[in-house]
């Protein structure tokens, strides 16, 4: 069962969104998904903050502070081997 955090920081904005679907490449809880060439916030209560979206988001459309949920992404990423899935301190 996902953790659920209903008050984070992450912000979308759909306006510079070019569709390259790293964001739902990257994201370890599936808060994105890709219609119509666009990103859509469909999750949002699942994000942990770890911030990979926002650092694989060529256009910056994303922004979110990434805290503890860094370390959670850290270990999400070594146990799939999903390298591109780095937080934004690293
Ligand atoms: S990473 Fe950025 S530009 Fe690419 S699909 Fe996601 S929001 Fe859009
Ligand atoms: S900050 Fe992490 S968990 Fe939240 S939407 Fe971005 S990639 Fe997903």
């Amino acid at each position: 069962m996902l953790n659920s955090y209903t008050h984070n920081t992450l912000k979308y904005d759909p306006e510079r969104c070019n569709g390259c679907k790293m964001c739902w490449a990257v994201c370890p809880h599936a808060v994105f998904e890709l219609r119509n060439r666009k990103a859509r916030l469909v999750r949002r209560q699942a994000c942990m903050e770890c911030g990979a979206c926002e650092r694989n988001c060529p256009t910056r459309a994303i922004t979110v502070d990434s805290g503890v949920g860094c370390a959670s992404l850290m270990i999400y990423a070594a146990l799939t081997g999903k390298k591109e899935a780095a937080c934004a301190c690293s």
